[in-house]
This record gives C-alpha cells, structure tokens and sequence, in this order.
C-alpha cells in the first residue's frame, strides 16, 4: 500500500466499505501506455472505472475514450472532450442510440456484423465503423468468449456490406481477454486482422486502423510483465504480419489503466465454523459479490489482501460476503489464506480493485448502498 492510501485511512477514517482511487496512479498507467506504444491513440474503456475525476483526469492528459451506452458517452462528453475523441465501441447498440450519438457528432462505431452494419447506415451516414473478430480469450483471467466478434472470412463480407452502404470502413478490432497475463496473446489476433486487410484490399477496399482493444493486465493482481513488454511484443506481431505497412493502431485499456488505483477499505464482520469439528472457517466481510466483487465469480480475479496481522500464521478460509444471498461467496473452491488471528472488527484492505468494482455494486440489496468512494 502506497503512503497516499495510508494517510488517507488514518486521517480521513473513511467508513468502511469504501474504495480509493489514487489519480496518481492512473496518470502514471496513462503515461506508461503512452511511452510503451508510441503511435498509438489510447482510447480509454470507459466502463472500468467512471468516476468523473478519472475521466477528467484523462482528458486533460489528452486520452480518447471508448464508450458502451449513451450513459458512458455523456460523462464524457462532461469533460469538455468532443466527439471526436469517442469511440462507440459496444457491439450491440439501440439504433435511436447510434442516432443520437451521432448527432452529438459522434462518428466512429464498432460493429460485428451486418444487421448492426444497416443500424449505422440508415442512422449515421457515412461515419466510420471497424469489425470485430473473435478472439478465444487464452491466458486471459476473465476471457470475453463468444458474445462479440465475428470470424475472419465474415468480417471481409461485413466490412465490405458496410462499404457497399457508403459507410467508412476503417479496420479491424478485438480483445485479447481482460486481465491478459500474456504478451504474445496479440499476435494471433493480429495474424487475423492481417489476413482481413489482405482480402479486402484484394476487392479494392484498403483498410486503415487496427484496435488492439484492451486486456493489459493490472499488476499488482498477478506477477505480470510491465507495459513496455507489452508494447513491444504487439508491435513486433505488428512487423511480423504487417511488414512496412503497419496501420494505425488505438487501444483501449481499462483495467490496465486503473485496477492498479483503487484500494477497498473493508472490514471483518463475522468468523465462524460451521461443524464443531469443522477445521476450516468462514469469514465474512462488509464487501461482496453485490458490493462491487462482482469479478470474483468463477474466482478467476482474486485480489490480494492486506490485514493487520499479516505477519502471523495464515490459514485457509472461505471468504464470502455480507449479503443474504448465497452466491456471496468470494473464494471458496480455492480458499483463501488468512492470519489465523484474525478477529472480528479487523480492517482488511482490498488491493487492485479500481476497475470493474463501483459500477457493479448492487442498488441497495439488502439495504446496502452503492460502493462509496474518494479520490485522493
Ligand atoms: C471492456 C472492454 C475494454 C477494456 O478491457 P480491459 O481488459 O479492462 O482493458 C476494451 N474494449 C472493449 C470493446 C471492451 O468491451
């Protein structure tokens, strides 16, 4: 934990759960994302983290932004950044949607595939789209599967229908899986996007763009390679299948850019067993699955955990929340390690949790409000 979350804690005592999101940090990713892949314009995925002082925070660094809703598209707008710095980037959009963001002036949309390419056509003539490619999410910690991309040969004809429509046809994107533990995980989908460009120049559409999309892991989850790796693993791929011709590239981190800001002040509020002889315990938190730990379904994002004691003996716990629901369960097929001294009342702190965690806390499930948060 760095010094600015503890003097904060000592001196704010913020009421426990609560998260906090240090802006130094995010500066620090946006600067680092910045250097490690040099021409390349970061549109940042809104819905890790929309907290006004973030987005403020990254327009005057001078970021772009990828937006899901109309919702995401005007906190942005918010900020005083214009159109031209949005991407509209979700798949699956409300055609009213797509028109109204387009006369905002809104001119650059994701699509995959034709039935979202006639949506643009006949309410945003003549804007820009990009296709996106499936992509199998391997060595990612929460992989983003089947739901959005096409394969490769549908692309060519979705971009070239798109073409035929008089829209814009600026590249390719896809996602490589959140949390994306390897560096090499890129160059298949590159592979894929070349052979796209390939065929489409070959029927006399030449393609521009790729978006690398986002998957930048946040470091203090895992031991991961720093963004410079990287970069430079993406843009070798870029020379391996592009040659001399690399196109522009954008991408859009989220969690790379603040998981790594964000620290959850939570508490112990119960520690039990459940059988006399029962060797293992329970223990239950202010925090869950409704509170925000939405991502610790499945267990694939396991967050690290700081409590007073960690110097004593640990031992393995089922974590879980406090709601009455019993899917609020943290970790439990693979338990966590606790101090076996831990007590009921303990301030536990949540490390790595300024992505995907505001957002997804529950409207009062059981009377508990939205997560809290300061920034510092
Ligand atoms: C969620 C999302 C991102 C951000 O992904 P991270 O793994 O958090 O970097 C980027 N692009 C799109 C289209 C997304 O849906």
């Amino acid at each position: 934990m760095n010094d600015r979350f503890k003097k904060f804690l000592d001196v704010q005592q913020p009421e426990s759960p609560c998260l906090l999101l240090d802006l130094d940090i995010v500066r620090l990713n946006y600067e680092s994302f910045a250097e490690s892949l040099p021409d390349t314009q970061v549109f940042y995925a809104v819905k890790a983290n929309p907290a006004p002082e973030v987005l403020n925070l990254l327009y005057e660094l001078g970021s772009s932004f990828d937006c899901a809703s109309m919702g995401e598209i005007e906190l942005v707008l918010a900020t005083g950044a214009g159109p031209d710095r949005i991407s509209f980037g979700n798949t699956i959009k409300k055609k009213r949607d797509i028109e109204r963001a387009f006369q905002l002036g809104i001119c650059l949309f994701a699509v995959d595939c034709d039935a979202e390419v006639e949506k643009v056509a006949q309410v945003a003539a003549g804007s820009k789209i990009f296709c996106r490619v499936l992509c199998d999410g391997t060595g990612s910690s929460w992989p983003l599967s089947n739901k959005f991309g096409c394969d490769s040969v549908m692309a060519v004809d979705v971009l070239e229908y798109a073409h035929t429509l008089g829209l814009q046809v600026e590249g390719v994107s896809f996602h490589v899986g959140s949390q994306q533990a390897d560096p090499g995980a890129w160059d298949h989908a590159l592979a894929i996007a070349a052979s796209v460009f390939r065929t489409l120049a070959q029927r006399g559409i030449q393609l521009k763009m790729i978006n690398l999309g986002g998957g930048f892991p946040a470091c203090r989850l895992h031991h991961v390679p720093d963004k410079e790796t990287y970069g430079r693993a993406i843009f070798s791929s870029l020379r391996t299948h592009f040659g001399n011709c690399i196109p522009e590239t954008i991408i859009e981190p989220g969690r790379g850019m603040v998981a790594d800001a964000g620290l959850i002040k939570a508490e112990v509020v119960l520690i039990s067993k459940k059988t006399k002889l029962d060797t293992r315990r329970w223990v239950y938190l202010d925090i869950g699955k409704f509170g925000g730990l939405a991502e610790t379904m499945s267990e694939s994002i396991r967050y690290p955990i700081r409590t007073p004691r960690d110097n004593c003996e640990k031992a393995p716990v089922v974590l879980a929340g406090p709601t009455c629901d019993s899917v609020d369960v943290l970790y439990e097929k693979t338990p966590f390690m606790l101090p076996v001294s831990l007590q009921i009342g303990d301030e536990v702190l949540i490390e790595a949790t300024g992505a995907y965690t505001m957002t997804y806390a529950s409207n009062h499930f059981n009377g508990i409000p939205p997560l809290a948060y300061f920034v510092i």
